[in-house]
């Protein structure tokens, strides 16, 4: 199928040719014609499968036709988990359009001063691209006249709600007009953001292209078994030295520990940077624009920071904490492959991490090919880890490591170590500390290194609100 066959203006398929896009996407293919049909719309399909082109081109198409209503206020809102979403999809909104006259769109997100964003409101605009707190500061100044608004888009549904955005997003599909045409895309569908489709659409069209699971072969996916904290970094240290890495994302399960891996990485002579959501709207801004120019080689991010994140260039993932759900997974090893380019997805499963890597497989349905580099095996048997009883996670653990040493002593070992192994010489020094917290937090003295109750890195900390701060 072509795009020609979808009844798209000529200007938006002249855009869509500058694109570069030869032909639609599974996604788009199927939801175009169901959005030009004036019906809701409840879609899935994983990430990289070009959503936000299959909800806007059609939007656009309908934008052409100027509104029947007088009023100033937004067409379209497209509603979206995080910052660097809204920009992402703004982007496309204002690439897809740019043939088009009087197409304007605004893009709302928290992290910056108002008067910018409120003098772009008091003007005309057609699209209004948003994440949910922001846009309600706004709306509840009464800066927003939805009064001609013909479309409502949540983009990212599931993460959205995952982010606790659920009663902000209800609150406000509340005071949209009746007649709105709702879209709901997510890369699932199930429980709770199912329950949210019931209460949004009416009567909706329902198209869910392949499942999440499978269709990732063009993503590579690759797995290390480690046996601790500096046998990880031993083999990224490894793997970004040795093998053909081109720009990278790296995951880590906190912040904290994002910071901490890029200064080590720094350290080493690599252009690294973090990106996660206690940086502020412009630091945010510039690193991922560096790393669009190529200046920056390896992003070391968190989950929700790195939601939907689209740079092409991005050849490889590198899960150096394995996420807290699967889901995760699947959102993280999306960052590359885009847009059908090969990509290659590194995982590193320390032994409290086996029971999350079984859950992975299971829910991607395929085993992930372990790999070994030589010399750098992990010592720590995964069946043996399997079968140990649950609990006592991550007592074997402590005195299986490289060192064999005991829990306390460990996190000392562990720096030891990896200094060691970089030829540095370490001299005790002034450790660094992380923002709002004075406390003794540099990578080797920080929790990062020491083996707790259910280990470190991702399965050992829960989730918590303040990791969703974005
Ligand atoms: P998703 O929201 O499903 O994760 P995106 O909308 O971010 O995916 O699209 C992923 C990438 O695919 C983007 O770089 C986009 O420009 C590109 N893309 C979208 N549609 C097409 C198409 N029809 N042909 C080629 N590339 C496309
Ligand atoms: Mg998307």
């Amino acid at each position: 199928m072509s795009f020609e066959e979808l009844n798209l203006h000529p200007k938006i398929l002249k855009a869509i040719a500058q694109a570069g896009y030869s032909k639609p996407t599974p996604i788009q293919q199927d939801a175009i014609p169901m959005i030009m049909s004036g019906r809701d719309l409840r879609a899935s399909a994983q990430t990289g499968t070009g959503k936000t082109a299959a909800f806007m081109l059609p939007t656009l198409n309908r934008l052409i036709e100027p509104s029947a209503l007088p009023g100033r206020g937004p067409r379209v809102l497209v509603l979206v988990p995080t910052r660097e979403l809204a920009m992402q999809v703004a982007t496309e909104a204002v690439k897809y359009s740019k043939f088009l006259s009087r197409m304007k769109t605004v893009c709302l997100f928290g992290g910056v001063p108002y008067p910018m964003q409120i003098r772009e409101l008091a003007r005309p605009y057609e699209i209004l691209v948003a994440t949910p707190g922001r846009l309600l500061d706004h709306c509840e100044q009464n800066r927003i006249d939805f009064s001609r608004l013909e479309l409502f888009i949540l983009d990212e549904a599931d993460r959205m709600l995952d982010m606790g955005f659920i009663s902000s997003v209800e609150q406000l599909a509340a005071t949209l007009p009746k007649t709105v045409q709702t879209l709901m895309f997510s890369a699932t569908l199930k429980g709770n953001i199912y329950n949210l489709s019931q209460r949004l659409l009416k009567d909706p069209l329902e198209v869910s292209v392949i499942p999440v699971k499978q269709n990732k072969e063009n993503i590579q996916q690759n797995l290390y078994f480690v046996d601790n904290l500096s046998h990880k970094l031993q083999l990224l240290e490894h793997l970004l030295e040795n093998q053909a890495l081109d720009q990278t994302i790296i995951f880590t399960s906190t912040k904290r520990y994002a910071e901490q891996l890029v200064t080590i990485l720094k350290e080493s002579g690599h252009h690294a940077a973090a990106l996660h959501g206690d940086m502020n709207q412009h630091k945010r801004t510039q690193t991922l624009l560096r790393i669009r120019q190529g200046k920056t080689r390896i992003l070391v991010a968190t989950d929700v920071a790195a939601r939907g994140i689209d740079v092409q260039a991005i050849g490889h993932v590198i899960n150096f904490d394995l996420p807290m759900n699967v889901e995760d997974y699947v959102h993280r090893i999306g960052r590359t492959g885009r847009a059908e380019t090969k990509g290659v997805a590194i995982s590193f499963a320390a032994p409290q991490d086996f029971m999350m890597l079984k859950k992975i497989e299971q829910y991607i349905e395929q085993a992930i090919a372990p790999c070994v580099i030589e010399g750098m095996e992990a010592q720590t048997k995964p069946e043996a880890h399997l079968s140990r009883p649950r609990s006592r996670p991550g007592r074997g653990f402590a005195g299986r490591g490289r060192g064999g040493h005991s829990a306390p002593r460990g996190n000392q070992q562990e720096r030891g170590s990896y200094q060691e192994n970089r030829g540095e010489k370490r001299a005790e020094r002034p450790s660094r500390s992380y923002k709002g917290n004075g406390k003794n937090s540099s990578f080797g003295n920080s929790s990062y290194g020491k083996p707790r109750q259910n280990g470190y890195g991702a399965s050992s900390v829960a989730p918590t609100k303040s990791r969703y701060s974005n």
